[in-house]
């Protein structure tokens, strides 16, 4: 072992020791991994990093520069690599334990960094991290015949850049460690800028973690302060060899333009309809429980509800029977004044309504004291009823507020809700026990997620059946992304031998 690796040990093992600031003995981390030798570049995805060096021992992932970064997590990749699928369940481990241990903790740090969303569904939403699925989702496909035996593999690329959106920031990135890494990859995420603190605390501390238990110390890379220049430097850099975005319309449209390839879970703004067949009871709780889950920050949330005329009277009886509160046509104006800033079309004439970022998550007390009414501060959700053509039907809006929309047929409310939807193919709900009428939503909206009869979360294992991501590719069309989401597919082909019978 050379002399600086020597030093380098002894360092981090003063450090660690400080960092938990106590005489009680650490556990041994293992050794530090030896500086990379530079060596060129085929594309293969192994090459070392040049700037393998001091530089990157001891920040535990968290860097100032998305290049170092980038050299740091494509080491950290190739020691993955060595150590095996055992490290990969160990990473596992230690991100599913670590999010649920310190679920109250972190989520109030991500609540008071971001004031957007509820306090208890950020502390929910990390305890969900343990269904995220990891290592054993990746099994191998086997053929065997007259000529042999073949075996298809789902392998790592490298180092995959992921982007994190301001809704759901230590969740998100807590569930795609567990996927990326799951499938044996390094990764480096650009936060969002206003929520990046809670997403560096985390990121140290699995890091930390991590290497204790692994060796391995920078597996997840993040940019300390991130901007759109260090996004670009991360696409940029050679050792990134996939994108994964999670975010709105804006990120997506960036990300593609790299040239790199991008995974992008986008935006959504989805619609429920509901019909006459359905139990309006069980329909009102559902919107209210997927609606107002984190104040509707998530991009699976209902958004807009088309109702059929002849059941939209009781469907809001219900709403206000299970904690929703309505509001009338001058408090929703009020409302909707406050929520969005309306800027002259050009040319057309029509003003464009942009929701205003300060009602985003906010809560619906708040919502209502900007439409002139007080209430108290456990309010679930606003509604009112609106056309289909309203700010709050057309904008995916993030606010816990519901625009109920009456539709005279079931043509009508399938229509308008593929308008609403936007061609965003992410998600659509219907309350109705009518399966033609099912199948026709679902055959028009072609969405990633259709729930029938529950609320949105089902769609991702909560309260359905299923498996859990934060990171839902709609526009790339990957679907909810899983560890097999981030793996090449390679085939090994044994010729005439091996098969026994
Ligand atoms: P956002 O688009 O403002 O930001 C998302 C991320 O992209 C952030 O890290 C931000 O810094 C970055 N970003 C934004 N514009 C960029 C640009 N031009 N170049 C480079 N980076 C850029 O979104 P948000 O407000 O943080 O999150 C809400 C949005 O994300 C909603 O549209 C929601 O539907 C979507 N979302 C989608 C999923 C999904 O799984 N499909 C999950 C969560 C959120």
């Amino acid at each position: 072992m050379s002399a600086v690796n020597e030093s380098l040990i002894r360092d981090v093992v003063a450090e660690v020791l400080g960092r938990l600031g106590s005489a009680a003995p650490a556990p041994q981390p293992a050794p530090a991994p030896a500086p990379a030798a530079p060596a060129a570049s085929c594309g293969c995805g192994t090459k070392k990093s040049s700037a393998a060096n001091v530089s990157l021992r001891g920040k535990y992932g968290v860097f100032q520069d998305a290049n170092e970064a980038c050299a740091a997590a494509q080491e950290a990749f190739l020691q993955l690599r060595e150590k095996g699928i055992a490290a990969r369940r160990k990473i596992e481990e230690i991100v599913k334990t670590l999010a649920e241990k310190n679920a109250e903790p972190w989520g109030k740090l991500e609540f008071e960094e971001t004031k957007i969303g509820r306090l208890d569904h950020k502390i929910a939403k990390l305890g969900l991290i343990k269904l995220v699925p990891g290592v054993d989702w990746l099994r191998p496909d086997a053929r065997s015949g007259d000529h042999g035996i073949t075996l298809e593999e789902y392998t790592p690329f490298g180092v995959v850049g992921a982007i994190t959106p301001s809704t759901h920031s230590i969740p998100t990135l807590s569930g795609n460690i567990v996927n990326i890494a799951a499938a044996g990859n390094a990764m480096v995420f650009n936060a969002h800028p206003s929520a990046a603190k809670c997403a560096a605390v985390a990121v140290r501390a699995y890091n930390e973690a991590i290497y204790r238990e692994t060796g391995i110390e920078n597996i997840a890379c993040i940019i300390e302060k991130p901007t759109l220049d260090s996004f670009a430097a991360l696409c940029k850099n050679e050792f990134i060899r996939l994108l994964l975005v999670t975010g709105g319309p804006m990120v997506v449209k960036a990300a593609m333009q790299t040239g790199k390839r991008a995974i992008c879970a986008g935006p959504g703004n989805p619609p429920v309809f509901v019909d006459d067949t359905c139990c309006p009871t069980r329909a009102a709780k559902a919107i209210i429980s997927g609606g107002a889950f984190d104040n509707n920050l998530l991009c699976i949330g209902e958004k807009e509800v088309f109702v059929l005329d002849n059941t939209a009277d009781k469907l809001m009886q219900k709403l206000s029977e299970n904690g929703a509160v309505k509001l009338n046509e001058a408090q929703l104006e009020r409302l909707t004044k406050a929520a969005f800033t309306f800027k002259e079309g050009q040319g057309g004439g029509c003003a464009h309504a942009s929701v205003n970022r300060d009602f985003i998550g906010k809560d619906a007390s708040v919502l209502a004291q900007a439409a002139g009414i007080n209430l108290p501060p456990g309010t679930q959700m606003l509604f009112a009823e609106t056309d289909a053509k309203h700010p709050f039907v057309d904008e995916e809006q993030m606010m816990p507020f519901m625009p109920i929309v009456r539709v005279k047929s079931v043509e009508e409310g399938i229509a308008e809700s593929l308008k609403a939807e936007h061609g965003y193919k992410h998600t659509a709900i219907i309350h109705s026990h009518d399966v033609e009428n099912i199948t026709a939503m679902a055959r028009a909206l072609d969405t990633t997620l259709f729930v029938k009869n529950g609320a949105s979360p089902a769609g991702l294992g909560l309260g359905g059946e299923g498996y859990l991501s934060f990171s839902i590719a709609t526009p790339t069309g990957e679907g909810i992304t899983n560890p097999r989401t981030f793996t090449r597919v390679r085939r090994c082909v044994m010729v005439d031998n091996l098969r026994i019978y």
